[in-house]
């Protein structure tokens, strides 16, 4: 079974958990609350600042980049530009921010680390993408370039009826 992204970058999902037989996204109610859960706060975030900008610029949202991905659980997730988004898979990998997995102290810890002046290594490429939630599969078991190929960020999540 296929793991898609919708939205952003980060969060993984079943793909049958979020599209039907013909590859469109299901509604709300026929997802499980998990799934409706997340893809409900993906919708509020698509589009809002970056946490490590915003910990840079504070309130000078503008100077702030939007959100491209986004790790960790709901509503205590942490939301990451394209610039930032190595830092926070550093940490998570190197750092210890793996032990927060499926935590929500997770944003709490990052942010700390980050605002703590904390950084990514220059050649720290590795936007390979992490696992943060604790249902899901380990990260990094192949067949990652074709689960990159399948994220359906594209998704238009304005098009689900929130009613
Ligand atoms: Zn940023």
């Amino acid at each position: 079974m296929g793991k898609v992204s919708i939205g952003l970058r980060g969060w993984r999902f079943d793909e049958t958990a979020v599209f039907d037989t013909d590859g469109d996204l299901k509604p709300l109610e026929a997802m499980d609350h998990d799934t409706r859960h997340r893809v409900v706060r993906l919708r509020q975030l698509v589009g809002s600042p970056c946490h490590a900008c915003w910990l840079i610029h504070g309130d000078d949202l503008d100077a702030c980049h939007e959100a491209a991905s986004v790790y960790g659980e709901p509503l205590h997730e942490v939301v990451l530009c394209e610039h930032h988004e190595p830092d926070f898979l550093y940490w998570f990998r190197e750092r210890g921010g793996a032990s927060y997995r499926g935590e929500d102290e997770l944003q709490d810890a990052f942010h700390e680390w980050f605002a703590d002046g904390n950084r990514a290594p220059e050649e720290y490429g590795g936007i390979e993408h992490v696992d943060t939630d604790p249902s899901g599969v380990p990260a990094a078991v192949g067949g990652s370039a074709a689960d990159v190929e399948r994220q359906a960020t594209a998704v238009d999540l304005d098009e689900l009826d929130f009613e």
